[in-house]
């Protein structure tokens, strides 16, 4: 049960061979061994859980359960969660207790039936590749105790690699699904923007942020995106759209697809080794009949720079809101109401938060604002049109998720430019609002290796298909870091 996919629990939960009371004890029971040494989760509430079982049980039993009604997860500590406490890996909201639920947690919970065992690690705020900069301390990689999981969702991805939950959510402003996916061999799906509500999803930088599901196969992320989409009108870049079924073309033979490969993402800045399991890969999508063609992302060495101005001018605005007035963090002492807002800040937020809001607010400021923030807004506009021109002569584009494998904690803490370039093949799909996966496609010396999979506007179905047929013929997705029984 622990390594099932979630279409067997799914059969199993259905079939009465076990209930979700057992599931769900199965995992906290794995959550409580392991998770000391792993730090994947920082909320745990057996009670919690276990009602929800209990309330999964009785549907399951009154013949009005869903597909996934039961089923154990793990939920990013990003998404608010009635009567949960809501972190976001930080000092500023480590005791904030939501009063409602976000969106995603809504559907999965009380429409989907899924059962939450947890809020999961991360990078505060989401700001991080490493995971090492939560307030609650970093995570171990499964794979190798002493490297990172990735981030900003690296405890979701942890938790998912040493099987602490059967899937989990995460969310990606600039790589933070497919990256933590990549470094821990797990199939993770980043949607179109719009596609996923990002209400109650605390905010980052809200033209990029996007929810979505890691798990360890295209199947379940299918299953779980079934459960995660559709419009929601109390966020205003919701789309609406009608509901899709995500798992409709799985199988479809991939005969004729076009692959395209941009020559950006085939040159310098990878890894060797990283690079020739991606072109393994590459030549596997041909034996199950695929071609190749060669298209160019003329701009996309320009989407760190353009990103590391819009994601901090939009995180400064957004997290101006924590200033110890409504709900966070207040700092014990103050002289004025200036010195307490000065002081719950300072003492509120960690060092790359700090330095995300000061970048932020520097280049928003009047007299550097068309000289950062405006071209940066044009420098996205340009990065999209390239993917507007690639996509006219393929049907997805595919390169490496990350130049490297997981790196070793403490190895790029100290030098942010060294962590920022973590995502370079991932922040121009976040800025371009394109679809985007990481599949597992092989390891370099014991660690995973990941492909990038990016779709054009709205094909998260056909990437979910051209990363499952990849998955029926490779079993790379399947291994296990060794000690995770
Ligand atoms: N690593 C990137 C950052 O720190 C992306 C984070 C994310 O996608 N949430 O901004």
């Amino acid at each position: 049960m622990i390594h099932a996919s979630l279409k067997q629990l799914s059969q199993a939960l259905a079939a009465k061979q076990i209930s979700s009371v057992e599931l769900s004890t199965l995992f906290l029971d794995r959550i409580e061994r392991l998770n000391p040494q792993i730090n994947a989760l920082v909320t745990v509430d057996r009670e919690r859980t276990l009602n929800a079982a209990r309330a999964a049980d009785a549907r399951i039993a009154a013949g009005t359960a869903g597909p996934l009604t039961g089923i154990p997860i793990a939920q990013k500590d990003i998404f608010c969660a009635e009567g949960w406490r809501t972190t976001c890996g930080s000092k500023m909201l480590a005791n904030f207790v939501s009063p409602y639920d976000a969106t995603v947690i809504r559907k999965m919970e009380a429409e989907a039936g899924l059962v939450s065992l947890g809020k999961t690690n991360m990078d505060e705020f989401a700001m991080g590749s490493s995971n090492e900069t939560s307030f609650f301390g970093p995570v171990r990689n499964p794979w190798d105790n002493a490297r990172v999981p990735g981030g900003s969702s690296g405890g979701s991805a942890a938790a998912v690699a040493a099987r602490l939950a059967p899937a989990a959510t995460g969310t990606d402003t600039g790589g933070s699904i497919r990256q933590p996916a990549a470094l821990c061999n797990l199939t993770g799906l980043k949607p179109t923007y719009g596609v996923v509500s990002r209400y109650g999803m605390i905010a980052f930088a809200s033209s990029l942020d996007q929810a979505g599901p890691m798990a360890a196969s295209a199947e379940d992320c299918a299953l779980l995106l079934n459960t995660m989409a559709g419009f929601d009108e109390r966020d205003s870049t919701s789309l609406d759209r009608p509901q899709e079924d995500y798992a409709r073309d799985l199988d479809k033979p991939l005969a004729g697809l076009r692959i395209g490969l941009p020559k950006e993402f085939f040159g310098e800045g990878c890894d060797a080794e990283v690079m020739a399991a991606v072109r393994a890969a590459i030549a596997e999508y041909e034996k199950l009949g695929a071609q190749i063609v060669d298209v160019s992302l003329p701009n996309s060495h320009l989407s760190v720079p353009a990103y590391y101005v819009i994601a901090p001018a939009e995180a400064s605005s957004n997290l101006s809101r924590f200033d110890g007035v409504r709900y966070g963090y207040r700092a014990p002492e103050y002289d004025s109401l200036d010195d307490m807002y000065m002081k719950s800040r300072a003492q509120g937020f960690g060092a790359e938060v700090k330095r995300r809001i000061l970048i932020g607010t520097y280049v928003l400021s009047h007299g550097y604002y068309d000289a950062y923030y405006l071209q940066a807004q044009r420098i996205r506009r340009l990065i999209a049109n390239d993917f507007v021109e690639a996509f006219k002569s393929c049907d997805v584009i595919m390169g490496p998720t990350s130049p490297s494998t997981a790196f070793k904690l403490g190895e790029k803490a100290a030098d942010p430019v060294q962590m920022y370039l973590s995502d370079i093949y991932t922040i121009a799909v976040n800025l371009a609002g394109l679809p985007g996966m990481s599949v597992p496609c092989g390891f370099v010396g014991g660690l995973p290796v990941g492909l990038q999979l990016v779709g054009n506007y709205f094909a998260e179905a056909q990437l979910l298909n051209v990363a499952h047929r990849y998955q029926q013929a490779t079993d790379w997705h399947q291994r296990r870091p060794a000690g995770i029984e």
